[in-house]
């Protein structure tokens, strides 16, 4: 039988590769991003709880509804927008699936979208899954500013869709008001839709803002914005996130939803509507994790490693052009068997593999392994 790959170029994703070399050799994991401590255990008692009460059946396609009206409410204090529980959110399996379904609502074959890269390894894939065309952005080191009159050049009558990312992985970079008005102004009288991937948005450094596609009512009119329990209370493993959008979006994104996965898992989401009636938690996530930042950088200020600026999510990336003139690839397998911390290339969010020779290093650690990972590179 001959089998015609949709996804001829995709292999295994680098998050599975770098965490699996990580374990093959023991390394300390700062590659894939996902937090090394539990979540509150508070949270964790209300789901056992929640499943002791019977919360083990398929909860409603879109979601629990106390969850969607939790939700709503944080929307109104972060953001000041006022979005219907029943008709603009919907729970999903966490931001990766939410971000699979808006695209497979929107986007036909030959339709073209619009990626910003370097960008989350799911985009393109999810994109071509469904017969789409990228028309990729190519930012560069150390800033990785975005050009909007170069972005505007690109829209075309067969653009269908915008991804955007702030805070961004890998870059750590965020978009501002600025940002945000000139995308809103670029949109304005197109048919574009805008997938803006928010799910590092408590994650924002040194009094920043998050500039949610949710401020902006012109905006918001054309959006699907992605969030991510996983990445607020610390349970990547979760899998649970939602989408918000306006009633006509999000008619046709459940459309699509609720045949992928039907609905999301039950208990979590009982156990997130009962936490989430305090914001102190998800408040105090930008002191969190900036200590971190802040800790992990004085770590890593004894090796040779040259910092990029990070205002967001909880990556930090390092330039090692004057250490080594070894791909990125082939440099992060090597800091992992030879040095023991594994790290992820930032090439690998590129289409074409730009390789600026830059690394990602999650963050999202104790302060005991951040410490030990800096000792360890400071070798390099
Ligand atoms: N978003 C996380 C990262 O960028 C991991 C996602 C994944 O492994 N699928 O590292």
């Amino acid at each position: 039988m001959h089998i015609q790959s949709k996804l001829p170029n995709v292999g295994t994703t680098i998050f599975t590769v770098m965490s699996g070399l990580a374990n093959q050799v023991g390394a300390i994991n700062l590659s894939q991003g996902f937090p090394n401590f539990n979540p509150s255990g508070r949270l964790q008692s209300l789901v056992t709880e929640h499943m002791a009460k019977g919360a083990n059946q398929y909860s409603p396609m879109p979601g629990i509804l106390p969850l969607r009206e939790r939700i709503a409410e944080k929307i109104r204090l972060m953001y000041g927008a006022s979005v219907d529980p029943e008709t603009e959110i919907t729970i999903t399996a966490g931001g990766t699936q939410a971000i699979f379904c808006a695209i497979a609502a929107f986007v036909r074959p030959g339709d073209e979208v619009i990626l910003l890269e370097p960008c989350y390894d799911s985009y393109r894939p999810s994109v071509e899954t469904v017969g789409g065309v990228v028309v990729p952005i190519s930012l560069s080191a150390p800033d990785y500013q975005v050009d909007w009159e170069e972005v505007k050049k690109c829209i075309t009558p067969r653009t269908r869709m915008l991804c955007i990312n702030t805070p961004q992985n890998p870059t750590g970079t965020i978009l501002r008001e600025s940002d945000m008005l000139q995308i809103q102004e670029l949109l304005r009288g197109t048919d574009v839709i805008l997938m803006s991937d928010e799910v590092y948005e408590h994650l924002i450094y040194d009094g920043e803002q998050h500039a949610s596609a949710l401020r902006y009512p012109d905006l918001y009119a054309r959006t699907l914005a992605i969030y991510s329990f996983g990445k607020t209370y610390h349970n990547t493993g979760w899998k649970t996130g939602y989408c918000v959008a306006p009633p006509e979006l999000t008619r046709e994104f459940r459309k699509v939803h609720q045949f992928n996965v039907f609905s999301a898992n039950h208990p979590m989401q009982a156990a997130f509507a009962d936490f989430m009636a305090d914001p102190a938690e998800y408040l105090g996530l930008p002191e969190f994790y900036q200590q971190k930042r802040d800790f992990f950088l004085q770590a890593m200020s004894a090796t040779r490693f040259k910092p990029l600026t990070c205002a967001g999510a909880y990556f930090q990336l390092f330039d090692y052009a004057h250490i080594s003139d070894e791909p990125d690839l082939a440099f992060c397998k090597r800091l992992t068997t030879e040095f023991g911390v594994a790290a992820i290339p930032v090439s690998s969010f590129y289409s074409d593999l730009k390789d600026e020779k830059v690394i990602r290093l999650c963050f999202a650690k104790t302060e005991d392994l951040l410490a030990q990972a800096g000792e360890r590179l400071a070798k390099v």
